[in-house]
Parts: C-alpha cells; sequence; structure tokens
C-alpha cells in the first residue's frame, strides 16, 4: 500500500509531467498570438472524380506555421484551441480565408471548384454562425452552393432541434453540409431523414483495409447504398491505393480524397500542379 503511495506520488510530480503542462502553457500562449501574427495557413487537398480524374472541390485543411516548432498538424493545437475557446476565432479565419482563396480561383476561371471547411462543435454551437457564415460568403462574393461545411455526427447527436434549426439556417444560405468520418460518430441513422445534409464522406479507417477487411467492405457499400437510396453524394477519405479505388468504383463511389492522388498542399502548389494542367485541356 505505502509503496503504490509513493508512486503515485512520483508520478504526482514527475519533471515530466511539469514539463508537459509547462510546454502546453507556452503552447496556449502562442496560440493566443498566432492569428494576429498571421501563423495560420490552409493547405488544400483536391477532391476527384476517379471516373474522369476532374478535381471537383478541395478541403481546407489548417496548420500552424510554429516560430520555434516548424509546421503543426491540427491534432497537435486543435484541441487546445476547443479548450481555451480560440477555436471560434481560428475557425472564423479559416472559413473567410479559404472562400476568399476560392473566389480568387474563381475569378482565375476554374469557377467550377468547390470548397469544404470543417466545423468544430463549439462553431457549430455558437448562435451567430450563420450570420458570420452570410457575411463573410458576402464580403467575399463566393456563390454561396461552392463552400461546404464538413460537420461530424458527434456534433449532431445533441440538441436535436437546435441542431436542426441551425442546419437548416446554413442551408438557407445556400451552402452545403456533409458529414465527416461517416461512420464513426455514435448518432444513430436517423438524423439523415431530417438534417438536409448533401454529401456523406465515408471514414478513412474503412477504407484503410477495405480490400482485405470484409467487415470493412461491407460496411463501406452500406455507406455507398445509403447515400444513394438517400440522394446524397459520397465521398471516400484517406483513398491510398489503386486497389481501393478500384473497389470503390466498382461499388459506385467515384469520388475520393486522398494521397493516392494527393496530399494536402498550399494554394500556390494547388494552382501549379493541378489547376493550371487542367486549363490546358479545356
Ligand atoms: P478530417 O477532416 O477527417 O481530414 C482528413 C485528414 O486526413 C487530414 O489530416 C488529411 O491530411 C488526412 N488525409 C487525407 N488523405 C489521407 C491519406 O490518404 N492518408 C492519410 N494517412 N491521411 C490522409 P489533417 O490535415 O492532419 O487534419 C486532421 C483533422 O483535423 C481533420 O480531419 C479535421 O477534423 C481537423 N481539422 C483540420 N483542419 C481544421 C480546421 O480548419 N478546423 C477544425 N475545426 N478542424 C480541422
Ligand atoms: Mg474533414
Ligand atoms: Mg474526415
Ligand atoms: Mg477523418
Amino acid at each position: 500500500k505505502a509503496k503504490e503511495q509513493t508512486g503515485n506520488k512520483y508520478q504526482l510530480y514527475s519533471p515530466d509531467i511539469e514539463d508537459r503542462s509547462l510546454e502546453s502553457l507556452q503552447l496556449e500562449n502562442d496560440l493566443f498570438k498566432a492569428l494576429d501574427q498571421e501563423e495560420f495557413v490552409l493547405y488544400y487537398q483536391p477532391k476527384v472524380n476517379t471516373q474522369t480524374n476532374d478535381i471537383t472541390g478541395v478541403e481546407a485543411l489548417i496548420r500552424w506555421n510554429h516560430p520555434k516548432r516548424g509546421l503543426l498538424a491540427p491534432s497537435e493545437f486543435i484541441p487546445l484551441a476547443e479548450e481555451t475557446g480560440l477555436i471560434l476565432a481560428i475557425g472564423e479565419w479559416v472559413i473567410k480565408q479559404a472562400c476568399l482563396q476560392m473566389r480568387k480561383w474563381h475569378d482565375q476561371g476554374y469557377t467550377w471548384l468547390e470548397v469544404s471547411v470543417n466545423l468544430s462543435p463549439q462553431q457549430f454551437n455558437e448562435e451567430n454562425l450563420p450570420y458570420k457564415i452570410e457575411k463573410i460568403i458576402a464580403e467575399t462574393e463566393l456563390p454561396p452552393q461552392f463552400l461546404e461545411l464538413e460537420l461530424t455526427e458527434n456534433l449532431i447527436i445533441h440538441n436535436t432541434d437546435k441542431t436542426l434549426a441551425t442546419i437548416q439556417q446554413l442551408k438557407r444560405l445556400g451552402i452545403k453540409i456533409s458529414i465527416d468520418d461517416f461512420g464513426t460518430g455514435y448518432s444513430s441513422l436517423g438524423y439523415l431523414k431530417d438534417f438536409p445534409v448533401d454529401t456523406l464522406k465515408i471514414d478513412k479507417s474503412f477504407i484503410d483495409d477495405i480490400t482485405t477487411n470484409s467487415n470493412n467492405a461491407a460496411i463501406t457499400n452500406t455507406i455507398i447504398t445509403l447515400a444513394k437510396s438517400l440522394n446524397l453524394h459520397v465521398i471516400a477519405e484517406g483513398v491510398e491505393t489503386k486497389d481501393q479505388v478500384d473497389f470503390l468504383s466498382k461499388h459506385g463511389c467515384l469520388l475520393i480524397q486522398g494521397y493516392f492522388f494527393s496530399k494536402p498542399v498550399k494554394a500556390s502548389q494547388f494552382l501549379n500542379q493541378y489547376l493550371l494542367l487542367t486549363k490546358n485541356y479545356q
């Protein structure tokens, strides 16, 4: 017993833990300044029709160009941004930035391109989200049907009436809604008949071993069929191999996003590597 207590005590005062909290305190401090110091950057990952090889749109994914730590992935700071409430300001920046970039590409002639943006639950639950988005659409003059918000199912389980009202308000603006990481959340499928969503995004975890795991293959097929019968679009995320592409197209999912086609890239690279090339084919 005494030994156990000593064990706990040691853990409690472990320098390792002190370091970690100091580190996260520092990171929090840095995060507060990051917006002002323009340290965030959006990367864009193409969504591709595997039959035609057309890029239909991009998903905007945030990165933090930290002055000391280098380029940080969302998993390294989004949780902290959510804890501190900074996600509201950061999330608004993301939507604005994505719409501005899309406005530029549309002006350059790529008028079919759509952009999707990930939304944190806190953003979704913010009272004036529809108003903020309406304002951004007006300011950037992006036709609203080219903006899609990616929501996760876990966000949808709470507070059904209010959730429905918010989604309806957003849809009235003319923007699109997709359910990200579909199949991994806690919600029942029931919401799909009530909520006016446009797209189901099959989660990478099902796609990963789609060709070797018959359960995941079955789940993926079911999602594709479900989307078709509900008249929704369906896209597979995290597609890395030709075998996965073949499986998906054989089962009727032509839209993919994943390293097979491209990793998320900077706006300039997306223009040079993909958009300028597609223009040549027109
Ligand atoms: P997500 O929305 O499900 O985005 C897909 C993630 O999978 C991205 O990671 C993307 O880079 C990665 N990915 C795409 N294709 C492949 C592939 O073929 N193989 C592998 N291994 N990975 C692939 P990323 O950019 O690190 O973003 C992670 C998560 O962070 C996102 O998951 C999203 O939930 C969140 N996130 C990203 N940007 C934002 C943002 O602006 N706001 C909020 N609230 N969350 C964001
Ligand atoms: Mg997403
Ligand atoms: Mg996803
Ligand atoms: Mg995912």
